[in-house]
């Protein structure tokens, strides 16, 4: 009956992991490498805008039920705001036009039949056209599954895709869009109002969860990064963490929540997924006008969303190898001019930060996405957590959460054995 469980990593995964076993009375011991919690998913104070800001702008949808089971547990839940309803202003930034997807309140899709809520110039068969993706195999391309071209792609399943995918759709695998639009747009606008945590990623997602963990007698210790595992009779006998070597008991339990290539070292032979992408991120100080809509698509430019949040302006584009290496004033001044025409401000270039997350998610191919390991490992008291594990998703919140459960269900089922 394993009694003491140790977190490797306290990413949302991890996190997720230890909130679930500290509530069914484990001793958990969250190990994280870096000073702060959080991982991918995190805020902090910039010096040049002034602000706390995150390190990317996270969309979640009403649909992403783990995530906010989770955002229940540690008492957050309420930090998700969103609109309403599931609109989504749009705009093209090419032709100056402007709609409002509007996918209602249902659990099913009818707003496809709607010529006034559909994407504007949009029919009815396109949306059937989308069906193979519900039941692509896993290795099959999205583009040999639909046809990436058309208004209804570029108006809405481009960048829907690339929002969830972080790739260019074609080349995505189609088996994880699938499951994307299984749980999304398939699922009616019950199951797509977007959320966002307004305070900041910290703030209602990552903070609340470490000081649960502390309240409940977990331990969480920063600066602790595992370098090795000792083995025996194939379990984890001792965690490494340089000079400080914890040992784990027959019946403990280790749940290992860092990312691919960690994971990979810290075991050898592990597949993983092995290609990333990067997601850039600009954030302005700015005071959004009041009718600005705190999320905005748009498209026809190289900004892809535009966030709205007090005092800031924030943009997202996925897929972003491609500006890694952009000098960072000339990126920060091409975007802040889609900006101006996507939001209607004007002004010169105001204070403002970019961040280049340049592994920030697994690449969603068919080839990357058959890298992913399930939970359980070849050691008896060892699992895996992480979006980059076999959820069936691409790597998101939703996802990392998924994983950090299932990793704590194994552990479970171990005391229960
Ligand atoms: C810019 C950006 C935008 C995103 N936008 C969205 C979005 O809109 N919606 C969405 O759902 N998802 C989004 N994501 C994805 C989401 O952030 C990730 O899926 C999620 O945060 C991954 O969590 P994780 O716990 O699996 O991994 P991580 O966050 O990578 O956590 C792993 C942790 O392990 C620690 N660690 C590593 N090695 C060791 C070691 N040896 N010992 C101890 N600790 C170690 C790391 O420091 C880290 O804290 C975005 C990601 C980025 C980067």
């Amino acid at each position: 009956m394993p009694q003491t469980v140790h977190i490797v990593g306290a990413g949302i995964s991890g996190l997720a992991a230890a909130v679930r076993l500290a509530n069914a009375n484990f001793k958990v011991h969250v190990h994280e490498a870096t000073q702060q919690a959080g991982g991918r998913c995190r805020s902090y104070f910039d010096a040049a805008t002034n602000l706390t800001i995150d390190n990317g702008n996270h969309l979640l949808l009403s649909g992403n039920r783990h995530a906010l089971a989770y955002a229940r547990s540690i008492g957050t839940e309420p930090g998700l705001v969103g609109p309403k309803r599931a609109q989504f202003p749009f705009v093209d930034l090419a032709t100056g036009q402007r709609w409002q997807l509007d996918l209602g309140e249902s659990r099913l899709p009818l707003w496809v039949f709607d010529r006034a809520r559909r994407v504007p110039d949009t029919g009815l068969l396109e949306y059937l056209a989308l069906m193979p993706l519900l039941w692509a195999s896993k290795g099959r391309l999205v583009g040999d599954a639909i046809p990436c071209r058309g208004t209804l792609y570029r108006r809405l399943v481009q960048p829907l895709l690339l929002a969830a995918l972080n790739v260019d759709p074609p080349e995505g695998s189609a088996g994880l869009a699938g499951a994307v639009v299984r749980e999304t747009l398939l699922a009616g606008g019950q199951a797509c109002r977007p959320l966002i945590a307004r305070d900041g990623l910290s703030a209602v997602l990552v903070e609340p969860a470490v000081r649960l963990l502390q309240e409940k007698g977990a331990s969480v210790q920063f600066g602790h990064e595992l370098r090795e595992f000792g083995v025996s009779a194939g379990s984890v006998a001792e965690l490494k963490f340089g000079g400080d070597i914890i040992g784990i008991g027959p019946d403990d339990a280790v749940v290992l929540a860092v990312p691919p290539r960690p994971a990979a070292t810290l075991l050898p032979g592990l597949k993983t997924p092995s290609k990333f992408r990067a997601i850039v991120n600009a954030h302005f100080r700015f005071d959004p006008p009041k009718d600005m809509p705190p999320i905005l698509g748009v498209v026809g430019g190289l900004v892809e969303w535009l966030f709205a949040f007090p005092q800031r302006l924030s943009v997202t584009i996925s897929n972003g190898d491609r500006l890694v290496d952009m000098p960072r004033e000339e990126l920060a001044q091409a975007i802040w001019r889609d900006v101006c025409k996507a939001g209607g401000v004007e002004g010169e270039l105001p204070p403002w930060q970019i961040v280049r997350e340049r592994r920030a998610t697994f690449e969603a191919t068919p080839e990357q996405n058959a890298l992913r390991p399930g939970a359980s490992t070849a050691l008896k008291n060892l699992f895996l957590a992480g979006d980059w594990t076999d959820t069936g998703l691409p790597a998101t919140i939703e996802g990392s959460v998924r994983s950090g459960n299932r990793a704590a269900d194994l552990v479970l089922a171990m005391r229960q054995a």
